[in-house]
């Protein structure tokens, strides 16, 4: 089986909770992966709202450096992308390839800031968080504002760059904003919103849940123009207590499919940075969740593209050297 998963917070749960990135309690470590025939991994470096500027940067630094560490401690089971071109040549050897992103745009909100980015390594930029930053404005901001004019300037450079801008968490405007710009898109860990009104019941944290997450149109449009949508595992944005496992899941794809995004869809699981239900809290669940797909009537074809290739074709005509 082959795994790309474009979004999990594993880095800072390593940094923060000091834990192995070999083997821990954590939804993702090396040994519980160590199954897949190939596994593309993208860990971002989440940046809570409470740090702007250079506390941004600084605690991006240190949540990189302890990840770099891990890498190396690991060597032989995780290395660190390079050029997408040689991580398919590599097939006899599961080793996990990771990619590096950066959840909130603060620690490059400044004027070369994209230059910084790119010297670590850091290949996708999710613009905000849930509050405003320097860029724009996050889904829980309460702004109807689009991005700022630094946010606007900031996609230019990651477009010149082949930085990928993510819009999970960006409110609606900046999203317009941001699909509207030259730079490469993709909504790393969101759902629809439309599946969560028709199976959600009312609560505040529905009303969360459903900002956080992409409309039809949104969607179209991210399939349209070439992008990806990951599908978040969190519970609160597959369904409601008790059924937000397989079956939540599985309404989300299926809806996407319906709005025509065969070419579009991929896992943006959020390991380690939500809770998840039992059945798919691990990447050592996601056997059975593709069992559990294969079961319901999705064919070989589909499955890899959603679990592999659409992201494994995205990332390799965007970041080709
Ligand atoms: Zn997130």
């Amino acid at each position: 089986m082959r795994l790309f998963d474009l979004h999990c917070d594993t880095a800072g749960e390593c940094f923060n909770g000091k834990k192995s990135l070999l083997r821990s309690d954590l939804h993702i470590d090396l040994c519980k992966g160590e199954y897949l025939d190939e596994w593309m991994q993208i860990f971002a470096i989440w940046i809570p709202d409470e740090l702007r500027g250079e506390a941004a940067l600084d605690y991006f630094k240190k949540v990189h450096t302890n990840f770099i560490e891990q890498i190396n401690l690991n060597n032989g089971k995780i290395e660190m992308y390079q050029r997408i071109s040689e991580v398919n040549s590599n097939k006899k050897h599961s080793i996990c390839k990771a990619i590096v992103a950066c959840e909130g745009g603060s620690p490059f909100a400044f004027g070369d800031g994209i230059e910084v980015a790119k010297s670590y390594g850091v290949k996708v930029v999710t613009l905000t968080w849930n509050a405003e930053n320097e860029l724009g404005y996050g889904c829980q901001s309460g702004s109807e504002n689009g991005l700022k004019p630094l946010g606007k300037r900031i996609l230019k450079d990651m477009a010149a760059n082949k930085i990928v801008a993510d819009v999970s968490h960006l409110n609606r405007k900046g999203f317009y904003d941001a699909i509207q710009s030259e730079a490469a898109v993709i909504a790393s860990h969101s759902n629809s919103v439309s599946v969560l009104e028709k199976y959600r019941k009312y609560s505040e944290d529905k009303f969360f849940s459903c900002r956080r997450s992409l409309d039809d149109e949104q969607i179209k449009l991210l399939s349209e123009r070439g992008g990806l949508i990951g599908l978040n595992f969190c519970k609160s944005f597959l369904g409601d207590e008790g059924d937000d496992g397989f079956e939540a899941a599985y309404r989300h794809l299926y809806h996407m499919l319906e709005l025509g995004a065969e070419n579009t869809l991929a896992i943006g699981s959020d390991f380690d940075g939500c809770e998840i239900n039992p059945e798919l809290c691990g990447v050592d669940k996601m056997p059975a969740f593709e069992a559990f797909l294969r079961s319901k009537g999705f064919g070989d074809n589909l499955i890899d593209k959603i679990f592999f290739e659409n992201a494994n074709k995205f990332f390799k005509s965007i970041l080709q050297n």
